[in-house]
């Protein structure tokens, strides 16, 4: 641990607001360095990082950008970004029914820089932001740096982990300045259908609040359809949508995301704010900015054996941890994540960190807990990256039941069925 010396300069100590910025994901990886460090290997299901497990960007994105450094493509580009890109996402978000100019386009380092530009442009201390709960931890962690205030709407688990309308309603009050929608959501992989998603979008118009709709696993998903939260803006709805080369496209390390801005005009501050902050930071790296024209131009073949290698080891994780008694999953519909849960009636854990840290300390198997997404610690959740091979998924789980085995409050479990639906 670090220790001030006598000798060091004062005031030194972090800033304050960062006190309750937490990154659970990562935290996380802090101890499995422990364990390889002991030589102690771990199976890693905690990042969802598709290239680690294979999945590789489509080569006309990387042909982009080598053809951009061959064309000694190196200088800054513009702030908000490089206009043939910023063209291609509005052209693209049009063929979604989402009507944004190019000039509503800022090209971020992932949509992660993208959440922070518009949460730093909006909030001020005390201001309430509605969150999802679980949901991706970087939007909790955003806003308590901005000293905003985190309020979680629930998910209901009951429910294919959908939200319920009226209560992101009764939580609204005149400090509520953003609703985060997340679709497909992280953790759940829950893909939301048209209906809900008109519902929030008039409760928001109705009071009047700016949302951002995360949409960074829009092209993720099982069979159904994605519906983008601005399709439902009208023109009377300011709606941030973020989007990135990370997961629809597979290249998470290149940094490259995008926002675009439903309805900005109704917003000329915040838009003045988000100008004045793109131009501070200069702007996103340059030669992955040329593969968005490239990404969004394909048609969706590249996803087909993507998608189809996902769902075999979605069904397989679904049917394993449902045949694990005590244990519970639905069956996502988008994205590579499942909200699995250990029944605190049926296992003797403290907390599900306390389940997680004991699962890496016997298996080496590292889940995310639940209350890293916001759900409350006794209720036994944990999330799944199920992007290994369903060779692997299957050891993991049969090694996951020996463990829960040992921690039952009664007699032993068994392993119902392993059977891929
Ligand atoms: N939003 C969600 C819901 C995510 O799960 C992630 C990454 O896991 C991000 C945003 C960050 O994406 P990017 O790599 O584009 O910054």
């Amino acid at each position: 641990m670090m220790t001030q010396s006598s000798n060091a300069p004062a005031g030194h100590d972090g800033a304050r607001r960062l006190g309750n910025y937490n990154y659970a994901i990562l935290n996380i990886a802090a101890l499995v360095r422990e364990f390889e460090t002991a030589g102690r290997p771990v199976t890693s299901l905690n990042i969802g990082d598709p290239t680690l497990y294979g999945f590789e960007p489509p080569s006309q994105l990387t042909e982009a950008c080598i053809a951009a450094l061959k064309q000694g493509r190196h200088s800054y580009t513009p702030s908000c970004g490089i206009p043939v890109a910023r063209e291609a996402i509005s052209r693209d978000a049009a063929k979604r029914a989402v009507c944004v100019s190019d000039e509503e386009v800022i090209i971020t380092s992932g949509a992660t820089e993208a959440a922070d530009l518009l949460c730093t442009a909006l909030l001020n201390p005390g201001d309430e932001v509605l969150c999802p709960a679980p949901g991706y931890p970087l939007y909790s962690a955003l806003v308590s740096r901005q000293e905003a205030r985190n309020v979680p709407y629930r998910l209901d688990p009951a429910n294919g982990w959908l939200p319920v309308p009226a209560e992101i309603e009764r939580l609204m009050t005149p400090k509520t300045r953003l609703l985060v929608i997340i679709n497909p959501n992280n953790p759940t992989g829950a893909l939301y259908p048209p209906s809900l998603l008109a519902e929030i979008a008039e409760i928001a118009r109705r009071h009047r609040i700016v949302c951002l709709a995360d949409e960074v696993y829009r092209k993720l998903i099982f069979g159904g359809v994605h519906y983008p939260f601005a399709s439902f803006a009208g023109n009377d709805l300011p709606v941030f949508t973020l989007e990135s080369l990370s997961k629809n496209f597979m290249a998470p390390g290149w940094r490259t995301g995008w926002m675009t801005m439903a309805n900005s005009a109704l917003v000329p501050g915040l838009r003045r704010a988000l100008q004045k902050l793109a131009e501070a930071r200069v702007c996103a790296a340059a030669t992955p900015q040329f593969a968005i024209p490239a990404a969004l131009s394909l048609g969706n073949e590249y996803l087909l054996p993507v998608m189809e290698k996902l769902k075999r080891q979605r069904d397989l994780t679904v049917a394993m941890i449902n045949g694990i008694e005590g244990l519970w999953c639905s069956c996502p519909q988008g994205a590579f994540y499942v909200m699995a849960k250990a029944d605190p009636v049926t296992y003797a854990f403290g907390s599900d960190e306390e389940f997680i840290v004991e699962l890496l300390r016997k298996k080496q198997i590292l889940f995310v807990h639940g209350s890293g997404f916001g759900m409350e610690a006794r209720e036994g959740y944990f999330r799944i990256v199920y992007l290994p091979d369903t060779a692997l998924l299957e050891k993991v789980f049969h090694d996951l039941a020996d463990f829960l085995r040992h921690h039952r409050h009664h007699s032993s479990i068994t392993l119902k069925s392993t059977t891929r639906s």
